[in-house]
């Protein structure tokens, strides 16, 4: 029995936005007595009951904090000058609190709907701007996952575009990072792409390559000039890549400027935390030319239907979703907050303080060398940026433990040499602390007599072309001026933090502040992947726990936390499964089976991992159509891999067969991949592991918490069943010792982020995520009931309920009205919402998704919001709204808009008051509807000059 003195766990009803009357009213409006009846109903018999997920009460918000303040105790966070993609850096504390700790821009979704999303564009812009102008090249993404996976699509990439077509071979410098080298073998192997690694001064003949990467400055410390090189493998058709580091290139001569085709690298120190790896963004830069072949997205500038300049992603129709498993890359949720926050640091600092920090470090590090020559120690430089390298012998050992004893982390490159790498935090007490480390018995330096040392890089490589000359990174140096634009841009913007956002498929629910405010404490956030085990003792145990919490969701035996986004969990799974084929001799088993209906990830994932896609068709209320699939695993049966299927459907169903198809596909020794990124709909009430499947992955930013971030972080961890576990990624680099090879840069993906999901888990407990699961399925249902009237709902399952998600058909629309998705999703921002997801997974239909974590009140305003545009849709077809010049087609409506001179038939209230209540709380969207067309053919990736402004 509770006590009056025990804590109180609100938290539950916190995440939850029903109250309990609120919760009888729905349910007495869908006509059931309880939610167990409810979900009892929407659940099939087959799989209910299934899950493992063990009843209990989860932690109270101070509890749960204390107790993971423990597990953040035993990690030690030293000096850490190991490098190696990974430094150490000053968020400046102005991004640090009013973007990075900010719901306004840690909540948002991927920019898909431009005229609510133009603050964090132009933001992503920036990123594009600053990539370009410090790598030299013309077009630049925003953004990828890590530097390791950005280099492994480089590789792929120069595989398409490189005219050397008879190569199969790519050139690894084995002066690329050793993270990077392992992942491009993962990436290589199921393509059947040859890696050499190897020393490029030992390159004779290069006709067999179609591509090549160096690291610039090379990962040991050296700044040589790639140019012959690059030559070299352009004179045979080769394409080459640049795995730069953005820090250095204020100072050295970019990329573009010898001859480099692609540059790729990490951001991360521009102001991002190390975060025991991650979550980062990476970039990719290349030549206008191969604009089209760029994997991720890439922000553009288009116009409005005013003609006013407007961002927007462009290039959408290269997609995963149109292209499948012809797709360039599978690379989905991108680290938009991570490219964001790099992006203002830019911003923050501007060309010359963004040099200034390069040259600060680079003084330091010439001192640094400066005296441990003094002291015997020869740096094996001959010229470096920020990191030098030492041959130390059999004193290697002895000075690792001297400088732990100091409270010092050096790189050990192998067992007879080490490593240095100076970053923006270093000070003149490190560089003495470090000369004490190496003097043995000898006289320290003196600082003040080697600071005149000379610094300056060979004049070859020096830096000569300016960068960053736009007025945004030379315009807001005070922090008010810094502090306004961040709000500037964050108010453009709709994110969850002003309304419900309704992505179906994407589970955009509340991410808990107690759940955050563990992710920039220093003892996650400060460490360094690489640091010894020794140090990360609290990231051992909370992943080991995060882990065991997901098994139990799951059903699942084993987890893996490395893949950092749902597309590398996809990955990573098929790679697990291939793996275990090739281990039992059935390496020959390459047909992935894929419905129609699937998310376009599953596609092209299977494409990367060496699988043949078949696709299987739909029945017509949306399920797999047995018949078809039984014929198509008949058929295939010998060549059989795997099924990748979504539970519940795409299409917002729990089909009843699930457990037979798992068994169709077994029976001819294929493997089941369930993608998880419905699992909201299951936690508590059933479980992948126990109906059928070998591998799930769960898409932490959506079931689990982590906020979108406007397009990512993200965490794709994956579960299997114990068979598959021995095929889980490993990372040579990180000490997570297992035969595979690794999916991320980083052991632990994006391992800053995990705290927040483990808060969630410890803070729900079982009975809470069931409760979640169950509350979103009512929320759902509600909307699909009160709608369906209006609009009506493409599938539903048992007793006409869906799962935690609805489509509504627009298609019938169409023909009365001439109206589809499009006017409805842009319609939707004049009353102040974001629109769901558009005709995905069947064209010209809405899907939603409202969550748990939405009170009833914020439903019922958007229904309300969907029945007026359904009403005004009605006035279309009646003919009293004309079929042209209608609220719905000029939609959104901005102030500017109606100010001006007013010309439509109908009145400026009804454009942007439709609702009284609007009237009290208005969002202007900042531009009107953005052409799509027009922005892809006249593709702008950069920053414009400000004459283009002025036109
Ligand atoms: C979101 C999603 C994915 C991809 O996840 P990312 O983290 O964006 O890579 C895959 N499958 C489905 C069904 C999804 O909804």
């Amino acid at each position: 029995m509770k006590t009056p003195f025990d804590t109180r766990n609100e938290f539950i009803a916190r995440h939850i936005g029903p109250r309990d009357a609120d919760t009888r009213a729905m349910l007495e409006t869908l006509g059931y007595a309880s939610l167990d009846a409810l979900t009892d109903s929407v659940v099939p018999g087959s799989i209910r009951g299934s899950s493992v997920l063990p009843a209990g009460e989860g932690l109270g918000e101070a509890e749960a904090l204390a107790m993971l303040r423990g597990i953040a105790d035993r990690n030690s966070v030293l000096r850490s000058f190991i490098g190696q993609g990974y430094y150490n850096t000053h968020t400046p504390a102005p991004i640090l609190r009013n973007l990075l700790e900010n719901p306004a821009w840690y909540t948002a979704y991927t920019p898909y709907q431009p005229e609510i999303s133009q603050g964090r564009l132009e933001a992503l812009l920036n990123f594009q701007t600053l990539v370009s102008d410090l790598t030299g090249m013309e077009i630049a993404n925003a953004s990828l996952l890590d530097e390791g996976t950005a280099v492994a699509e480089a590789m792929t990439f120069c595989k398409r575009l490189s005219k050397n077509k008879a190569a199969n071979a790519f050139f690894v410098s084995n002066h690329c990072h050793p993270q990077t080298i392992d992942v491009v073998r993962t990436r290589a192997e199921p393509l059947g792409i040859e890696v050499v690694v190897g020393d490029e001064g030992d390159l004779a003949d290069v006709s067999k390559f179609f591509g090549a990467v160096f690291q610039y400055p090379a990962t040991n410390g050296d700044v040589v000039d790639l140019r012959a090189l690059v030559e070299k493998f352009h004179a045979v058709n080769a394409l080459v890549a640049v795995s730069a580091d953005l820090l250095a290139l204020t100072l050295l001569t970019p990329p573009g400027e010898f001859g480099a085709d692609l540059a790729i690298g990490s951001a991360q120190r521009f102001g991002v935390p190390l975060g025991f790896g991650g979550p980062h963004a990476a970039y990719f830069a290349t030549k206008d030319a191969f604009k089209r072949d760029m994997p991720g997205r890439v922000v553009g500038i288009s116009i409005d239907r005013h003609g006013q300049p407007a961002y927007r992603l462009a290039m959408q129709t290269r997609e995963q979703h149109i292209r499948r498993e012809k797709a360039t890359s599978n690379i989905c949720t991108a680290q938009v907050l991570l490219a964001n926050i790099a992006s203002m640091y830019a911003v923050y600092h501007g060309p010359e303080g963004l040099q200034a920090i390069a040259e600060r470090t680079h003084a330091l590090t010439a001192i640094l060398a400066a005296g441990l020559a003094q002291l015997g120690v020869k740096a094996e430089q001959a010229a470096f940026f920020d990191t030098l390298s030492f041959a130390t012998g059999d004193r290697t050992a002895t000075l690792h433990a001297k400088a732990r004893e100091a409270g010092i982390n050096l790189r050990e490159i192998d067992a007879t040499h080490l490593g240095v790498s100076l970053d923006e935090t270093a000070t003149r007490a490190d560089v003495e602390a470090l000369w004490s480390v190496f003097a043995d018995g000898k006289q320290v330096p003196d600082f003040d007599a080697l600071s005149s040392t000379d610094a300056t890089l060979p004049k070859a490589l020096r830096r000569t072309s300016k960068f960053l000359q736009h007025a945004v990174f030379n315009r807001y140096r005070s922090e008010t001026e810094l502090m306004r634009y961040l709000r500037k841009l964050a108010d453009y913007d709709l994110a969850l933090d002003r309304t419900m956002i309704p992505l179906g498929s994407c589970t955009m629910k509340l991410n808990a502040a107690s759940e955050m405010i563990p992710v920039t404490w220093p003892e996650f956030g400060a460490l360094h992947p690489f640091a010894p085990v020794a140090q990360s003792q609290g990231y051992a145990q909370m992943t080991r726990e995060l882990e065991a919490m997901l098994c139990e969701a799951t059903g699942y035996d084993a987890v893996s936390l490395q893949p950092n986004a749902g597309s590398q969990g996809e990955y990573a799974g098929l790679l697990a499964i291939r793996a275990y084929h090739a281990s039992r001799g059935e390496g020959h088993r390459d047909v992935c089976l894929i419905p129609s209906s699937a998310h376009g990830t599953n596609p092209a994932t299977a494409n990367m991992a060496g699988m043949r896609v078949v696709v299987t068709a739909c029945d017509a209320r949306g399920n797999v159509d047995l018949g078809d699939l039984r014929a198509k695993a008949a058929q295939h049966a010998d060549k059989l891999a795997a099924i990748m299927i979504t539970y519940p459907s795409t299409h917002g169903v729990f089909e009843e067969g699930v457990r037979e198809i798992c068994d169709i596909v077994h029976s001819h020794g294929g493997q089941v991949y369930i993608d998880g990124a419905n699992m909201n709909a299951m936690v508590g009430l059933c479980a992948p592991g126990q109906f059928g499947g070998d591998v799930s992955h769960l898409n932490l930013h959506k079931t689990f918490c982590i906020p979108h971030g406007g397009g990512g972080p993200g965490v794709g961890p994956i579960g299997v069943k114990s068979h598959l576990a021995p095929f889980l990624p490993g990372h040579r680099t990180g000490g997570l010792a297992r035969n595979e090879g690794a999916v991320s840069a980083a052991p632990y993906g994006s391992a800053s982020i995990l705290p927040i999901t483990w808060m969630y888990i410890r803070m729900m407990g079982g009975d809470g995520l069931r409760r979640a699961s169950q509350m979103a399925i009512l929320n759902a249902n509600y909307i699909a009931r009160r709608l369906e009237t209006h609009y009506p709902v493409l599938y539903a399952g048992h007793e006409g309920l869906v799962a935690h998600e609805c489509i509504l058909d627009l298609r019938p629309l169409k023909d009365g009205s001439g109206l589809g998705v499009e006017d409805v999703a842009k319609r939707l921002i004049d009353f102040g919402f974001h629109a769901p997801t558009m005709s995905f997974p069947v064209a010209g239909t809405l899907m939603i998704e409202p969550t748990e974590s939405e009170s009833k009140e914020e439903l019922d305003r958007f229904c309300d919001a969907m029945i007026a545009i359904r009403d005004e849709i009605r006035a279309v077809e009646a003919g009293t709204l004309d079929r042209e010049d209608n609220p719905l087609r000029n939609a959104p409506h901005t102030a500017h808009e109606v100010v001006g001179e007013w010309t439509h038939p109908y009145s400026r209230e009804m454009a942007v008051y439709p609702l009284k209540s609007l009237v009290a709380g208005k969002y202007w969207p900042p531009v009107a509807r953005v052409d799509n067309v027009y922005g892809d053919r006249n593709l702008v990736c950069a920053c414009p000059p400000m004459e283009a402004y002025a036109e």
